[in-house]
């Protein structure tokens, strides 16, 4: 225990209700399959986790709770929460090719960087609907390069996602991992209602998954100063690590 405190200290981590210790190496808890791992040390050259993935891997997988992570801009929060949903989705594969995880983000440039990103991985499918398309593009953009084999991941910034369940092109029913990414900046940009929006159809629409699976939801952002991203927080995220 000393040890980890230590190690923690080094790393600058802080835990909160955790009670599982951050991963050192990638391999600590065997948590990541192989193709994953490979991708990771081998093409990607990241020799080991950065702070926040060291804790947001086991804390995200190995409970099946809601997570908020605080690290500054340029900490790896993308990896920290892709790798998981990789994972959780892999673990338990579906019959459907519905969404199963969601991310949202403040804006379309981060939602394409983070399509590529992870679509790089070649684990799931990765897709981002953004502001900029017609809602007939997106509509055809979404069964585009779709490997059916594989788990469906969305990205969307809030508009245009709420224009796509209106229209019915997309629909949250299966929904089992949803993530706000860059949180900070989605109230800095004024997406707090747009946010309340989504919530709700999601609480409305969503069936029990076959597996049971709750929805577990995941926060991200980069400064946790000022009010409203403590609300957003304590609105959207049960008892959160
Ligand atoms: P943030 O979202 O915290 O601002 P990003 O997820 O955009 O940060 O990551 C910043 C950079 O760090 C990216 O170029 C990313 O590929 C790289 N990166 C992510 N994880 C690692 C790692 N474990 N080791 C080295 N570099 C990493
Ligand atoms: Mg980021």
């Amino acid at each position: 225990k000393r040890d980890w405190s230590l190690f923690k200290r080094e790393n600058n981590i802080t835990t909160y209700k955790s009670d599982i210790d951050p991963i050192r190496n990638w391999s600590d808890y065997n948590l990541i399959p192989r193709d994953i791992l490979t991708r990771l040390t081998i093409d990607l050259g990241y020799g080991k986790p950065t702070p926040i993935q060291m804790c947001s891997l086991p804390n995200i997988l190995m409970k099946n709770q809601d997570f908020l992570g605080v690290a500054k801009t340029g900490s790896g929060k993308t990896l920290a929460y892709l790798i998981p949903i990789f994972i959780k989705l892999l673990k338990t594969p579906s019959v459907h090719n519905k969404f199963r995880g969601l991310i949202l983000v403040p804006t379309r440039e981060l939602a394409q960087q983070i399509e590529v990103e992870g679509n790089k991985f070649g684990v799931c499918n990765l897709k981002s609907i953004v502001g900029g398309h017609s809602l007939e593009q997106i509509n055809r953009d979404l069964s585009l390069d779709i490997d059916h084999n594989k788990e469906f991941v969305l990205i969307a910034t809030p508009g245009r996602l709420i224009d796509c369940l209106d229209m019915g092109i997309v629909d949250l029913k299966y929904l089992e991992i949803l993530v706000l990414d860059e949180a900070d900046r989605m109230i800095d940009l004024g997406f707090e209602e747009q946010l309340d929006t989504i919530y709700n159809i999601i609480q409305k629409t969503r069936v029990a998954t076959y597996n049971n699976n709750n929805l577990q939801i995941l926060m991200f952002t980069a400064t946790l100063n000022g009010t409203n991203i403590s609300k957003l927080a304590e609105s959207k995220l049960k008892n959160p690590i």
